[in-house]
């Protein structure tokens, strides 16, 4: 009898430990500028943003500068993947793609945390599970995925060509119901959901109807998986945060992508959690994304790994955001940045290597302390080694910032 009461004990604790896990699932919906979000009625994103945020965030980088990033398809969710700009991730398109896999995917932090975590990928372009994130290389460790629901775009046969790409269309009905069902019975711990069509109607027809219908439809489509979330939140206790954006917005008349106009540069995310002052404020991008997750999940990510992040968590404290650097005279440098909690102790760190992009080592250099509140520090690069690169990080309680700086030669 004994004995039985404490496998039912066990079992419970088992059930409890269960029931608190934490499960992330991101979508992204191909190519939708931020006004029409917002100009539309979309009551599934509407639904979730009122638990937690809609706001505007932008892609493609700082314009001008060494991390501006091409506005097009592959190279935005690589951005989102890998929390970098292109300059460290180095997808510069949608063909012919080369990622430089050192700076680790969401999936292969992932995997690489001691807690073992499930994954699935629901995806209707199969190119982002075998080149993105890589699976099954060598250069991402053998990454193996969980669960995963794909290669429908690659399958004439059950998808058959259709005009304007409608079968496009047909495959992410087939993926949102997929992505639905196996989050309602198994609920990977963490997921991406990648639906395409309405890029395609947006090449084909530009603005007007047919893309706002698109748009809707895959409101329609993200419903599915926002149900499964809450049959999940409601049966069996987990806490889950989900995160709907795009990869890039569009030229004003809708058809085209990949330059910096603003249009192009301005998108959106859609969160069921409450977000903090990098949303609120404005300056999110969509590199913030896998910090906000990995922050959620508890993911720890080393020191060096996680200071190559171009992007700021929006969920939890922060105490700095948005780091800019300007020259200063002859060999100084001013860093600039925004102060969220000015008492918060900020420890200026440099690197003049960038031996990480070839998976190295990089030795950082402390330059210096000071008070967020002060919102600028100069650096006096004459008492470092002659250098054409250098990059910093601003370390603070809560979060970091990071730059490269590129003195002109
Ligand atoms: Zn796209």
């Amino acid at each position: 009898m004994k004995r039985v009461l404490t496998c039912a004990l066990l079992l419970c604790l088992a059930l409890l430990c269960q029931a608190k896990g934490k499960k992330a699932v991101f979508i992204i919906i191909d190519g939708v500028p931020a006004d029409m979000v917002e100009r539309l009625d979309l009551p599934v994103l509407r639904e979730i943003a009122a638990q937690g945020a809609y706001a505007r965030i932008f892609v493609g980088g700082t314009r001008g500068d060494y991390d501006e990033t091409p506005t097009i398809s592959a190279v935005g969710y690589t951005d989102l993947l890998t929390a970098t700009w292109v300059n460290k991730h180095n997808v510069w398109g949608n063909h012919d793609l080369h990622p430089n896999y050192n700076y680790w995917t969401i999936f292969r932090i992932a995997r690489e945390q001691k807690k073992s975590f499930t994954t699935g990928l629901f995806s209707s372009w199969t190119d982002n599970r075998t080149v993105l994130v890589g699976e099954g290389k060598p250069e991402t460790g053998n990454l193996r995925l969980d669960y995963v629901r794909d290669g429908y775009d690659l399958d004439r046969e059950a998808f058959p060509r259709k005009p304007d790409d409608l079968h496009i269309f047909d495959i992410d009905e087939h993926v949102s119901r997929e992505a639905a069902s196996c989050i309602r019975t198994d609920a990977p711990d963490l997921s991406w959901v990648y639906l395409w069509y309405t890029d395609d109607a947006g090449h084909h027809y530009g603005n007007g109807d047919v893309f706002d219908h698109a748009v809707e439809m895959a409101d329609k489509q993200i419903g599915r998986v926002w149900e499964a979330v809450k049959y999940r939140r409601d049966h069996f206790g987990e806490d889950w945060m989900v995160v709907v954006t795009t990869d890039q917005g569009r030229t004003d008349n809708g058809l085209y992508h990949g330059a910096q106009s603003d249009r192009e540069r301005t998108t959106w995310v859609v969160t069921n959690r409450k977000v903090n002052e990098r949303l609120l404020g404005g300056g999110g991008a969509i590199v913030d994304i896998a910090p906000s997750i990995c922050r959620f999940m508890g993911f720890e990510i080393p020191r060096d790994r996680r200071w190559e992040q171009d992007g700021t968590p929006f969920i939890g404290k922060v105490d700095i955001l948005d780091l800019t650097t300007e020259p200063a005279g002859d060999k100084q440098v001013t860093l600039h940045w925004k102060s969220v909690r000015n008492q918060a102790r900020v420890r200026v760190w440099a690197s003049l290597s960038n031996h990480f992009k070839e998976g190295g080592k990089d030795v950082w250099v402390p330059v210096g302390i000071v008070r967020a509140g002060a919102e600028s520090f100069t650096v006096d690069l004459s008492r470092l080694p002659e250098s054409s690169f250098c990059k910093f990080v601003l370390e603070a309680p809560h979060n970091h910032i990071g730059r490269w700086y590129l003195p002109a030669q």
